[in-house]
C-alpha cells in the first residue's frame, strides 16, 4: 500500500482548512507524509506559511463575535456533535493515524481514535459549567464575574498522539467561546485533516481552522501572529521556550505542554501476595513501550529497591519483550514503529553512547541502522547512572533506564533530580509512604500502583520545566482559555 486506503476532501488532500472552506497553499507547495512502519510516502498535504496562517486568522476573528455570543449549551452539543461523528468514524481514523504516526492500530490508535471522541464528548457535557461568581460588596452595590474567552487561540501540536492532542486542544478552546487556528505537526498532519472533514458545515465557518505546514514556518507564524490572543502549544521544551518568547513579546496568554523523564519507584511490597505480574505489566505499560515509548509521559527511569531487583527485573524484561514489533497497520502487532528517520537517529545515539559509557543491556540494543521499517525493540539499560545523559535526557523512544535504590530518601532524590516534572509513577501498598512521597516528587501527575493514560476530567500538566497550565479538565480550560470579568453595579444610581 502506499497510498492511504481512504479519500480526503479532494482539495483537503492538499491543503487546509480555513474559513469552513478547503484551501490550496497560495504558493502550491506540498510536504511529504511518510508512513514510518514501510518508510513509504502516503499523501502529500500542504506547507502552509505565514499567508495561510494570517487567512486563518483573519477567519477566526470574523467568526469570533457570533460564537462566543452562542449559548454555552450549544457550543457543547456541536462539540459532542463531532465526538459523535469520531466515533462512528473511528476505525477509518484509527487506520489513519497508524499509518502517518507508526503508533500500531491494535493496541494504540483504535484507542486513541475512541479517546479523542470522549474529549469531545466530555467537553460538550461541561461546557455549561462556565460559571461566574456574585460578590458580596455591601448595601447598594451588586457585583459579579463571568468568564470571557481570550479571543483567538493558536494551538501546534506534536505527532505522538495528534488526534488526542488536537480534540483536547479544540474542545477547550469552542466550548469557552474561543475560535481556533490548529496548526498540526508535520510527520502526522491527517487525521486532523480527517477531522475537519467530519466538523465541516458542523461549527459557523471560521470557528475551527487547520493549517498545515512545517513549523518554523506556519507554527512559528501562528505563534508570532499579533492576532492569535492565546497561543496553547503542546511539544518538546525546546520549542516550547521559543513560543514562550514569542508570546511573552506581545502578552498573549499562553499553555505550555511540554517534555518529560518521569520516574517510576518500586519498593518491596508491591511484588509481595502474588502481585509481581501485576507489577511488572503495570511497569512496562508506564514506561508506553507499546507506542515505542513515545509519549510524554513515559516512565522512562526505573528505580528499584535492590532487595527485589533480582526478582523483579526478570519479570519487566519477560513483560517489555513479550511485545509483538512491527507494522502498525498489521492488526497483529503490539508495537508500531518510531516517526521518522531523525527520531530513529537520535534514539540510536543515544543507546550508542550509553552502550559506548558501558551500561548493560537487560533487553534489546542499540538499533539497526538503515532498517526496513523504524521499529526498535524495546530497551532496558541496567549499569546507568542517574547523571548520565540517557538518563536526564527525554530520548522520546522504547528506551528505559532502570537503576537500584537502597532508601526512601534516596529515591526521592534521584526522581527528583531533573529539569522535568511531568508524571511519576509509585509502586507500593503503604498508604502512609504514598502520602510522604507524593507530596514530595515534582511532578503535575502522580499514578499509584498503574501506569494507565490521561482520562477527561483530571487536570493534567506539568511543572518545572515540563511547562505551565493544565489540560483535560473544565477547570484547566477555564484557567487557561478564559479570563475572569469582574462587573460592579450601583444599584441604587442605576436604578
Ligand atoms: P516539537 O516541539 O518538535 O514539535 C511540536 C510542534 O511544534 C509541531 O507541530 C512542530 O511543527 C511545531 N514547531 C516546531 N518548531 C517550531 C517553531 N520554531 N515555532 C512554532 N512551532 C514549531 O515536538 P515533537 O517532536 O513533535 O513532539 C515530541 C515532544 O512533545 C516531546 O518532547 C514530548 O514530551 C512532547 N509532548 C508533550 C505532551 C504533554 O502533554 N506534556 C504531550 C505529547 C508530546
Amino acid at each position: 500500500m502506499t497510498l492511504l486506503d481512504y479519500r480526503l476532501p479532494e482539495n483537503g488532500l492538499a491543503g487546509s482548512f480555513i474559513g469552513g472552506a478547503w484551501h490550496r497553499p497560495a504558493d502550491g507547495r506540498t510536504l511529504p507524509v511518510e508512513n514510518p512502519s514501510r518508510r513509504v510516502v502516503i499523501c502529500r498535504v500542504g506547507r502552509g506559511t505565514g499567508i495561510e496562517v494570517n487567512l486563518a486568522v483573519q477567519a477566526a476573528r470574523a467568526a469570533l463575535p457570533a460564537w462566543r455570543a452562542l449559548a454555552a449549551s450549544e457550543r457543547g452539543r456541536l462539540l459532542a456533535e463531532l465526538g459523535r461523528r469520531l466515533e462512528e468514524n473511528a476505525e477509518e481514523v484509527a487506520r489513519v493515524l497508524a499509518a502517518e504516526s507508526g503508533n500500531a492500530i491494535k493496541t494504540q490508535s483504535r484507542g486513541e481514535a475512541m479517546g479523542a471522541a470522549g474529549v469531545l464528548k466530555y467537553y460538550g457535557g461541561v461546557a455549561v459549567e462556565q460559571k461566574g461568581e456574585t460578590l458580596p460588596l455591601g448595601p447598594g452595590l451588586f457585583s459579579y464575574s463571568t468568564r470571557e474567552p481570550h479571543g483567538v487561540v493558536g494551538s501546534i501540536i506534536p505527532w505522538n498522539s495528534p488526534l488526542q492532542l488536537g480534540c483536547v486542544k479544540i474542545s477547550m478552546a469552542l466550548a469557552t467561546g474561543n475560535c481556533l487556528v490548529l496548526k498540526p505537526a508535520e510527520d502526522a498532519p491527517l487525521a486532523i485533516l480527517k477531522l475537519a472533514e467530519l466538523a465541516d458545515g458542523l461549527f459557523p465557518p471560521g470557528v475551527f481552522n487547520v493549517v498545515t505546514g512545517l513549523g518554523e514556518e506556519a507554527g512559528a507564524a501562528l505563534a508570532h501572529h499579533s492576532g492569535v490572543d492565546k497561543v496553547s502549544f503542546t511539544g518538546s521544551s525546546e520549542v516550547g521556550r521559543l513560543i514562550g518568547h514569542a508570546a511573552a513579546d506581545r502578552i498573549a496568554k499562553l499553555t505550555l505542554e511540554l517534555g518529560g523523564k518521569s520516574p517510576t519507584i518500586v519498593f518491596p511490597d508491591a511484588i509481595a501476595d502474588g502481585r509481581l505480574d501485576a507489577t511488572a505489566q503495570q511497569i512496562a505499560n508506564a514506561m508506553r513501550f507499546a507506542r515505542q515509548g513515545q509519549s510524554c509521559t513515559a516512565g522512562s527511569r526505573l528505580f528499584v529497591h535492590r532487595g527485589i531487583w533480582d526478582d523483579l527485573m526478570p519479570k519487566v524484561a519477560e513483560r517489555s519483550s513479550a511485545l509483538n514489533v512491527g507494522d502498525a497497520l498489521d492488526p497483529d502487532v503490539d508495537m508500531g514503529a518510531v516517526v521518522n528517520a531523525e527520531r530513529y537517529a537520535e534514539i540510536r545515539a543515544f543507546v550508542a553512547e550509553a552502550e559506548a559509557k558501558g551500561a548493560t543491556f537487560l533487553i534489546g540494543g542499540t538499533p539497526e541502522e538503515d532498517p526496513a521499517g523504524f521499529t526498535p525493540n524495546p530497551t532496558i539499560l541496567t549499569g546507568v547512572d542517574n547523571s548520565w545523559r540517557i538518563a536526564r535526557e527525554e530520548v522520546f523512544g522504547p528506551v528505559m533506564v532502570a537503576i537500584p535504590f537502597e532508601t526512601e530518601e534516596e529515591a526521592i532524590r534521584m526522581a527528583n533530580d531533573t529539569h522535568y516534572g511531568l508524571a511519576a509513577f509509585l509502586f507500593t501498598r503503604d498508604v502512609s509512604r504514598i502520602t510522604r512521597l507524593t507530596r514530595a516528587i515534582d511532578a503535575g501527575w502522580i499514578q499509584v500502583n498503574q501506569g494507565g493514560g490521561q482520562i477527561p476530567g483530571m487536570s493534567y500538566g506539568g511543572t518545572k520545566q515540563s511547562g505551565t497550565g493544565s489540560e483535560y479538565s473544565i477547570e484547566g480550560a477555564l484557567e487557561a482559555y478564559t479570563y475572569r470579568k469582574c462587573v460592579t453595579i450601583n444599584i441604587e444610581s442605576a436604578a
